[in-house]
């Protein structure tokens, strides 16, 4: 209960504060917040190789035909593209897309086409550092099968990790870390 109210949270700021913000171009990232935010991107990366490490040993996408990346909607939210911007990297286009505070993501789902980042025969082209954050932590059916509880268990302990990263990139940037372009 506290968590999916921490995530709603989160959503929200990134809908109504975050995302606007970036959007409208008016706001940047200062400069000093810039640095504080790297030292929380290193806790992102580990969290991301962690969960790499446990889904390379299980080796299911590499057979499957990816239906999880099925839907021409973006992954990526406010959170990666803040990640992405502290890590230096160019964003893909319509960042932002799933962002929805308050009813189920499924509702911003358009179920043809597949995610521009889907190769047939390959996979997610993005490496793990580039993917969201949604397609780092989430399991399928097939997984929630084939995982055992202990590698259960180290995944919503990724997922914790990563929401506390996203707690403290959303924190930084509400707390000054944003300047207004005059
Ligand atoms: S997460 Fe599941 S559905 Fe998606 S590619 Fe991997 S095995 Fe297939
Ligand atoms: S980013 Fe990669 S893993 Fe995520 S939906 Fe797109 S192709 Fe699939």
């Amino acid at each position: 209960m506290i968590e999916k109210f921490s995530h709603l949270l989160l959503r929200s700021i990134a809908y109504f504060i975050l995302e606007p913000r970036f959007k409208n171009g008016k706001w940047l990232i200062s400069k000093d917040s810039l640095q504080c935010l790297s030292l929380n991107l290193d806790s992102l990366l580990v969290a991301y190789n962690e969960a790499l490490k446990i889904f390379h040993q299980l080796n299911l996408c590499s057979t499957c035909s990816g239906y999880c990346c099925y839907g021409a909607y973006n992954r990526l939210s406010v959170y990666d593209h803040i990640a992405h911007k502290v890590a230096g990297l160019k964003d893909s286009p319509a960042w932002g897309y799933r962002l929805h505070p308050i009813r189920a993501n499924t509702l911003n789902r358009i179920d043809e086409g597949k995610c521009p980042f889907f190769i047939a025969g390959k996979g997610c082209a993005l490496e793990y550092r580039k993917r969201p954050a949604l397609c780092i932590w989430w399991i399928c059916n097939k997984m929630k099968i084939s995982l055992n509880d202990n590698e259960k268990y180290l995944l919503k302990k990724i997922r914790r990790k990563i929401d506390k990263v996203h707690w403290a990139f959303a924190r930084c940037l509400l707390l000054g870390g944003m300047s207004r372009l005059k």
